[in-house]
């Protein structure tokens, strides 16, 4: 038996007693569109993140569709992305006719250059999308800061990183996805907080933007049957409420979990020559969607001598967005994307997930030592 990436049903074993009373709660009241417990999960989900307003919708790539609609974005507006993040968060910057231009990131986070904001920006700039990947938060008040000199919105992609906690410098806390003017959650079932299916949702202070967001998953609708804007369908499904109602009481353990298990991941690989291990940024906590070796060379050989180990390994993300044939034609670049491009080429995922085990985690990092001894 190969040692997974993932453990999804170790994690459902452990809760399904609360799981299976979940859902059966949805099947003998038959509410399956809109029942009680997706207000039930946007209220509680607010409450743990201390946001004025959640709204959920159908998965992550619709939240930041949602996210550009509700703000009015047009064709031809300028949207600065990272080159180096999971295509979604451009192709919803494409779908809807407006200009991603992209830029690099940082290689010590994976997370959005911050100096590159500026030398991309035009008078078509309308937003910024700064992704929090692999579980740590942007550099977020540079990130404002900037975008309110420039009179630009920021989404936040925190599709990787919900329950990271963000330190401002005067010491203040504030969770990801509720410091920009909007943030995007996923709740695909990998993701730190996963749905038995797909899911996400939308995070706001602002009453006005709520009300539109709200209206956008709606038909355009705020009174039934009656349209005042375009927008899409876009539901979290009452079934998949019901399982996050459950899943949000053990985020914390789950985050706390991830942590620990990277922790030893460090311990463990310390004085392994040919990787480098991520690195924590001083203002943000680690969730660890992911964690993310950079292998300084023969990155495949290791990843194949991994598999033949028994060991699975995953390339998150193996092209920048600049080298996708989809992007190419509509994108505008103004910087170098050294970083993104090489990071596609080092970078290795290792098994990271609430269930992992002691000992696989040894024979994981003897692997990767012994592979640099061959
Ligand atoms: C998962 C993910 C998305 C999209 O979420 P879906 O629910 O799969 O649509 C967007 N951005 C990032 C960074 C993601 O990891």
């Amino acid at each position: 038996m190969a040692i997974p990436m993932l453990d999804l049903k170790g994690q459902y074993k452990k809760i399904k007693p609360e799981i299976d009373a979940a859902i059966q709660q949805v099947l003998d009241n038959t509410n399956f569109i809109n029942g009680k417990e997706v207000t039930e999960f946007e209220v509680k989900l607010a409450e743990y993140l201390n946001s004025r307003y959640v709204i959920a919708c159908a998965n992550g790539t619709d939240a930041l569709q949602i996210a550009m609609m509700a703000l009015e974005l047009k064709p031809g507006d300028e949207v600065i992305v990272p080159a180096f993040t999971y295509a979604a968060t451009a192709e919803v910057v494409g779908l809807l006719g407006l200009v991603p231009v992209l830029v690099d990131v940082d290689p010590k986070t994976f997370n959005i250059k911050v100096e590159d904001i500026e030398p991309s920006i035009t008078d078509k700039t309308k937003a910024i999308v700064p992704v929090h990947l692999f579980g740590q938060i942007s550099d977020m008040e540079r990130i404002m800061e900037i975008a309110g000199r420039y009179n630009l919105y920021v989404i936040e992609d925190n599709a990787q990183a919900l329950g990271a906690k963000y330190t401002y410098k005067d010491g203040s806390e504030i969770y990801s996805g509720i410091i920009g003017h909007i943030g995007c959650t996923s709740f695909f079932p990998t993701k730190n907080l996963g749905c038995y299916g797909d899911g996400g949702a939308i995070f706001t202070q602002d009453k006005e933007l709520a009300s539109k967001i709200r209206m956008v998953t709606d038909h355009g609708q705020k009174v039934k049957y009656f349209h005042d804007i375009i927008g899409c369908n876009s539901r979290l499904d009452t079934i998949q409420a019901a399982i996050l109602n459950v899943k949000l009481t053990h985020l914390n353990e789950y985050s706390a979990a991830r942590y620990g298990f990277a922790q030893r991941y460090k311990q463990l690989l310390k004085g392994v020559d040919g990787i480098i291990v991520p690195e924590e940024s001083e203002n943000s906590t680690h969730v660890y969607h992911q964690f993310t070796i950079q292998v300084k060379g023969r990155r495949d050989e290791l990843k194949q001598y991994l598999a033949e180990n028994g060991i699975t390994s995953t390339i998150y993300y193996p092209m920048s967005l600049n080298k996708q044939r989809a992007f190419g034609k509509i994108s505008e670049i103004r910087v170098p994307l050294n970083n993104s491009e090489y990071l596609a080429d080092q970078v290795l995922s290792l098994p990271m997930h609430t269930e992992l085990k002691d000992e696989d985690q040894v024979t994981i990092c003897k692997a990767i030592s012994d592979f640099y001894k061959l």
